[in-house]
């Protein structure tokens, strides 16, 4: 029932005609209220209790744990208050969609407040040990609080402020003025899909449209479809956001097929999933090796705007840093901080220590202690991102734990494979595509999030690869 409700969605994103609105939306809301039938069933409750007792870390007991985690996070919560926060967050949306187009918090601002209580009373109907946001971390990547986050969270963010703080410092600036020239887009088009077929996107297996915000929907085995959207003076925009779809649709391309309907057959989570996509879009796409084989394809792709660009110049504007009031304009060094002050923000209007009046005084605050300028409107500060509107609170920290989680596992992917760096160079990407889908993709969710990272890379999850990443690879472009 799910999946074909992500078919509805997708056409509805992609090729849906507008007057085909109201009409989709009972179809959706019909096969949710089937799905949510039978995902908290009483006689589902029965199969689960008989299905224990399956062998210590098998996949049936894999599976068996975390469907009962499922129908557990299904059945907390009474119906009137998911039905109300459907309602709420569906009027929220527009009237978010308004505030930010008028520039004007007090648009957004009562539908924030009774968005805040719901999630309050969402948490205590979930039940939590120590923290409301505990419950929202948890939801989004399994086995997580927010101090697990923080022990993560605040050495990274101390590191990323000191690299920033030299990066602003450096006399050595970075001119990314040439992927601002003109790039027609059906030539973007046709590179972007190239790349990521090279990559190892199976388009046997796959689509890729046009769509107004990016994203990646898996329908089923067989059936994993990607979006893009192109602006004809930008490049980087189009060609990293399909490289960052496509490892998206490569993972789930890579879960067990035959596995299909259950957790064994799932994305392990959210972080994980945010992982796979980043891998290939900043640990692989903004480096060195991969531009050795690319540059000169995109050079013929594009002879008018990178003809007589030096290879090095062009690494060098894929790789410049600038604070930016936009969270999904941000460079990899920047990228983390604008999560941290989210997620700084979401748990104080949670806790109640910010009220939501408050919030865009407390967000231009933080922005300038974090990023050294201040946001002159909410639009570029706290009207900027969809999820609070719908209610997503706690999802913001599964972008910077992708971050984390990447670094990590390519940094090993590095160590194991033999000369990767020189078959990236090649644009020969299987031994990596091979090892990822060996260490992560094909466990669907056997493992918690912590648990497979600690497996595919023989350590718990930290910062450390990250901040290494990210201080020898700025270091030298900053020359620091
Ligand atoms: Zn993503």
């Amino acid at each position: 029932l799910d999946s074909c409700a992500s078919v509805l969605s997708w056409d509805q994103e992609t090729y849906m005609p507008d007057a085909g609105t109201e009409h989709r939306a009972r179809q959706l809301s019909l096969l949710a209220g089937l799905a949510h039938r039978r995902k908290t069933a009483p006689a589902l409750r029965e199969l689960l209790d008989r299905a224990e007792g399956r062998a210590a870390g098998s996949p049936e007991e894999a599976n068996v744990r975390e469907a009962r985690r499922d129908y557990d996070l299904s059945v907390k919560l009474p119906p009137e208050l998911v039905e109300e926060l459907a309602h709420t967050t569906s009027l929220a949306r527009r009237a978010w969609v308004e505030a930010r187009k008028k520039r004007e918090f007090p648009l957004f601002r009562p539908w924030l407040e009774k968005i805040v209580a719901l999630k309050r009373r969402e948490a205590e109907a979930r039940g939590y040990a120590e923290d409301p946001y505990d419950t929202f971390v948890d939801l989004y990547e399994a086995g997580e609080t927010r101090e697990s986050l923080a022990r993560i969270f605040t050495p990274l963010r101390e590191a990323l402020s000191a690299l920033l703080g030299k990066i602003l410092g450096s006399s050595r600036g970075v001119d990314d003025a040439l992927l601002r020239r003109r790039y027609p887009i059906p030539a973007q088009a046709e590179f972007a899909r190239r790349a990521a077929a090279r990559i190892g996107f199976d388009f046997g297996r796959g689509r890729l449209d046009v769509t107004a915000h990016p994203f990646c929907s898996p329908i089923g085995p067989g059936d994993t479809r990607l979006t893009n959207r192109y602006d004809e003076h930008s490049f980087g925009e189009a060609f990293f956001g399909v490289l960052h779809e496509a490892g998206h649709g490569m993972y789930e391309q890579g879960l067990d097929a035959g596995a299909f309907g259950t957790p064994m057959g799932e994305a392990c989570s959210f972080g994980v999933h945010e992982s796979q996509s980043r891998l290939w879009e900043n640990f692989v796409g903004r480096g060195r090796p991969f531009w050795r084989h690319f540059f000169p394809e995109a050079q013929k792709a594009f002879p008018e705007a990178l003809g007589h660009v030096a290879p090095e110049e062009f690494y060098r504007a894929i790789n410049a840093v600038r604070p930016s009031f936009i969270r999904t304009d941000a460079d990899e060094v920047t990228y983390n901080l604008h999560i941290f002050l989210r997620a700084e923000l979401e748990q104080a209007l949670l806790s109640g220590d910010l009220a939501v009046a408050d919030l865009p005084g407390a967000w231009n605050e933080a922005f300038a202690r974090d990023f050294r300028i201040r946001p002159s409107h909410d639009a570029d500060g706290c009207l900027q991102d969809v999820h609070w509107s719908g209610g997503s609170f706690g999802y913001f920290p599964t972008y910077a734990l992708g971050n984390v989680y990447a670094a990590q596992i390519h940094a090993k992917a590095r160590e194991e494979i033999d000369g990767l760096d020189a078959s990236v160079a090649k644009g020969d990407f299987a031994d990596l595509r091979r090892w990822l889908n060996e260490k992560v993709h094909r466990h669907g969710r056997h493992h918690r999030p912590r648990r497979l990272v600690e497996l595919a890379t023989g350590a718990r999850p930290s910062p450390d690869a990250l901040v290494a990443h990210l201080d020898a690879k700025y270091g030298e472009v900053y020359g620091l």
